[in-house]
């Protein structure tokens, strides 16, 4: 690996300093990256391509875009690279690591409402270059730019919620078992932590971890997915201008390759006492063993393979509507999006027609082209995974009613698009059964009874999301309880939120995120007895 210079960004705040306001525009790096696409920011000084330690972005000696010491970030849209990022590995794990440690012993002393402020100028400063970072979300994953903005409102509620709950953070005082005793329980910061985030929401999954995290008075080093990087970074800029204290938060850039020596090097790291990851499942497992030998605590998001039930005696247009929104949004590439579609026998072909004559509506390509309401597959290996599903249906005897098919023109010019497809016959033999499809496939199984119906959907050792239609409210609640999963949708297809515990239960993961349950996952709970008194 070459030599790193480090861009040094003079700061206001003291060495461990306490946040402190910093008119920062001056400070940040200029921007690094795709020329013509940095002249459309704004604030170009957000796209930054390199990684953030100690309150430093991290460049190579000069602008070695082609160096092999780099990896390149695809704009999935039309396969043209946007951008190098240098190829951290252990060394640069053992260096944000000694940072967010050095800063923790400051950090998790300041006050909750200075952490809230904090937070606080992060999230108006997000709202004042909003565009800017949903244009930068657009470029590096293809999502069409109105789900891009939304991306972004939504990364930032989680700003302005763990800004209030910090100073939400309480202990208890207990009755004692012995007179003379007094007992209290304190909570404390967990201490430094590692958050490993996935490409399908480059900033949501950021700031769904980082802003509990440092309400709690923790501090961060930060993992994002080698896809898409640049959010991250940006939201690093956004960190360092609100005045994030050198240390409190770091980004590292790691390719795929380095990936598992990264992995490792943090999952053995005695400092780093939490890793939240979100991800692939056998990921997940991978770290929970790695993690096993230093105790780390865990919260992992992992894959789901959400059921979708649509009883007869659903509203059809409810039901279209809440399909749609968690099937089609971001391409399906979400991991409460529903997989395996349950359709009552008796409504069967009616809602697969209403179904195609509103899917046949969605139209893909480029995100910035606001005609275009669906974007490619994050890359060539999620475009083939979607296609041999497909495959796997029709050769096992399932039908196509709408796509089921790449899209040649928009994949001629290095796209890597899919075609909006609706699956009918779809039987248990066959692979969105048993496997995520994570694209724009709606496979349609037919049911008859609850009972049999509730038995497929529990059939899978997964449990994050499940969904059903009914207007019968005694079913409604009989099959939210039946559902082995984290989170159920009624007649709702969009159910994320920032109050929310979102997690899930069987193979889906660990703990939860969102909400007040969000920020107990960075906190230790003491215990204290004072005696003799
Ligand atoms: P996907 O297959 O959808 O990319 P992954 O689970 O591989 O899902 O990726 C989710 C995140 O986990 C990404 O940031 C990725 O780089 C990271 N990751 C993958 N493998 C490892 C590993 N061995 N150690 C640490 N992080 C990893």
């Amino acid at each position: 690996m070459l030599s790193r210079s480090v861009f040094t960004v003079a700061r206001l705040s003291s060495s461990h300093g306490a946040a402190t306001a910093r008119s920062a525009s001056t400070l940040l790096p200029s921007a690094h990256g795709d020329a013509e696409f940095i002249k459309t920011l704004s604030k170009p000084e957000l796209f930054q391509t390199a990684s953030y330690i100690n309150g430093a972005f991290t460049y190579q000696g000069s602008d070695s875009s082609s160096s092999s010491s780099n990896f390149e970030v695809i704009n999935p849209s039309n396969g043209q690279t946007i951008a190098a990022c240098p190829r951290d590995g252990a060394a640069e794990v053992q260096q944000a690591v000694a940072a967010s440690k050095d800063a923790f012993a400051s950090w998790k002393d300041t006050t909750a409402k200075k952490r809230a402020t904090t937070l606080l100028r992060m999230a108006d400063l997000v709202d004042e270059h909003k565009e800017d970072l949903a244009r930068i979300l657009t470029f590096e994953s293809g999502k069409p730019l109105a789900e891009a903005r939304g991306e972004i409102n939504y990364a930032n509620s989680f700003l302005r919620l763990y800004a209030e709950e910090a100073t939400r953070v309480h202990g208890e005082v207990l009755q004692p078992n012995v007179a003379g005793r007094r007992m209290m329980t304190i909570k404390q910061p967990i201490g430094p932590v590692a958050l490993i985030t996935p490409w399908n929401f480059p900033a949501a999954m950021i700031t769904r971890k980082l802003a509990p995290a440092l309400a709690a008075g923790c501090t961060a080093v930060i993992k994002p997915a080698e896809l898409t990087p640049l959010s991250a970074l940006a939201f690093c800029a956004i960190a360092h201008e609100a005045g994030v204290p050198a240390g409190v938060m770091n980004c590292l850039t790691v390719g795929r390759e380095e990936v598992q020596e990264v992995g490792r090097a943090l999952c053995h790291h005695d400092d780093l006492r939490k890793i939240s990851f979100t991800g692939s499942t056998p990921v997940g497992k991978w770290l929970y063993r790695e993690s096993a030998d230093t105790v780390k605590k865990l919260s992992l998001e992992l894959g789901g393979n959400a059921p979708f039930i649509v009883f007869d005696d659903a509203d059809i247009d409810v039901a279209v509507n809440a399909l749609i929104n968690t099937k089609f949004r971001n391409t399906g590439q979400v991991c409460i999006s529903s997989n395996r579609i349950f359709v009552q026998d008796s409504i069967y072909d009616e809602f697969a027609a209403a179904l195609a004559a509103k899917v046949k509506n969605i139209k893909c390509g480029d995100g910035f082209n606001v005609e275009n309401s669906a974007g490619p597959l994050i890359n060539a290996q999620g475009l083939s995974k979607v296609a041999s599903q497909v495959d796997d249906c029709v050769s096992l005897g399932a039908s196509v009613l709408l796509g089921g098919e790449p899209i040649k023109e928009l994949n001629d010019k290095g796209g890597t698009f899919y075609k909006p497809t609706i699956l009918t016959g779809v039987t248990p033999l066959m692979a969105p059964y048993r496997e995520e499809t994570f694209g724009p496939v709606a496979s349609l199984f037919r049911f008859t009874s609850e009972e049999e119906v509730i038995r497929m959907a529990n059939d899978t050792p997964f449990g994050l999301a499940a969904y059903a239609c009914t207007s019968n409210m005694s079913l409604a609640f009989r099959v939210s309880e039946s559902l082995e999963s984290g989170m159920v949708g009624i007649n709702e297809g969009a159910i994320s939120a920032d109050t929310i515990p979102f997690g899930g239960v069987k193979q889906s993961g660990l703990g939860r995120e969102g909400g007040a349950w969000g920020i107990e996952e960075y906190l230790e709970l003491k215990y204290v007895c004072f005696g003799n008194i």
